[in-house]
């Protein structure tokens, strides 16, 4: 949990708060606050004028959706909250990539403190207990309970979910527009640039569960927990591999090339040398070799799946 996470558990605590917090109720705890129109063609968001004084003032831009604003006033509540932060203070809240200063640094911590605010840890921990395997249940919960939008709650799940998820957010044509994947995971991420279909994306995924609103989906995939195929040991994987790139490629010289990037996206996880069990570490291989579209005639071959666990379990013998 990151420093400016703590001031949200510490707020939450030291006001008797229990979410879902009302937002607004606990920014009047320490400021007083306006919804305003912003002018129009403004990007802010909200604005916190004296922080550090005896009574901040809070302004939250109108105009904006009810879910933006809810999240603006938690981000402003942020700023007067986190200690460093001093001065007036114009927000947005989106990540913009710009170059690292100190003050979209704040922004971030803000919308960190906002976050955990909104949706803390522990309260979403005990959604996830209580809906095991119910992640379109979470998304209901969050949206209706914490008034955030879908792209937020996914943001939280995705900090939140154990390790070997991917999620992604398609647009109104089905299409990924934007993918992640939960903390220390290694699945290799698909193109988000419109070209690959949600239904296309992560097929060696054990499991897909997806929420829908505003005419997006909202997917998630699970890697951890994969039904391996069964395999003679009359062959090793070398000999499988031989095989597979004959079917697929007749160019002896660009088979030779495959071989050598299939050998690199498998190692990079064997490399690590985390010494899991046999079918964590098959799960594992496969989610490097998603969205790959130079290898997409081997990952669908038959056989590939017999190679990667002959790969796996070779390497773990040893
Ligand atoms: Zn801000």
């Amino acid at each position: 949990m990151t420093p400016e996470e703590k001031h949200a558990v510490r707020f939450i605590k030291g006001n008797k708060l229990s979410p879902p917090i009302d937002v607004e109720a606990a920014a009047r705890l320490v400021a007083d606050v306006e919804f305003v129109a912003f002018p129009p063609y403004t990007s802010a968001d909200g604005i916190t004028l004296d922080p550090k004084s005896a009574r901040p003032r809070i302004l939250v831009n109108s105009e904006k959706p009810r879910t933006r604003q809810i999240f603006t006033l938690a981000h402003e509540i942020g700023h007067v909250v986190i200690p460093w932060h001093t001065g007036n203070i114009v927000s947005h809240l989106d990540d913009i990539d710009l170059p690292y200063t100190s003050y979209w640094l704040c922004e971030r911590e803000a919308n960190h403190f906002a976050a955990e605010l909104l949706m803390p840890t522990e309260w979403v921990n005990l959604l996830l207990a209580t809906h095991s395997n119910g992640i379109r249940k979470i998304y209901k919960e969050l949206l209706s309970q914490a008034e955030v939008s879908p792209i937020a709650a996914t943001y939280r799940l995705s900090a939140i979910l154990p390790i070997n998820y991917a999620w992604a957010v398609s647009d109104e044509f089905g299409m990924v527009a934007e993918t992640g994947r939960t903390h220390n995971s290694t699945i290799n991420l698909c193109s988000s640039d419109g070209s690959v279909r949600v239904d296309d994306a992560y097929r060696f995924a054990s499991s897909r569960e997806t929420f829908e609103s505003g005419g997006k989906q909202y997917c998630w995939w699970y890697f951890g927990d994969q039904d391996m195929p069964e395999v003679a040991h009359t062959a090793t994987w070398r000999d499988v591999l031989r095989k597979i790139l004959e079917d697929v490629e007749h160019d002896p010289s660009e088979r030779k090339r495959l071989s050598t990037r299939i050998s690199a996206v498998s190692g990079f996880i064997l490399g690590k040398r985390e010494y899991n069990s046999v079918r964590e570490e098959y799960a594992r291989v496969l989610s490097r070799f998603e969205g790959r579209s130079e290898l997409r005639a081997v990952v669908r071959h038959r056989d590939f799946k017999t190679y990667v666990r002959l790969r796996v379990e070779e390497f773990l013998s040893k």
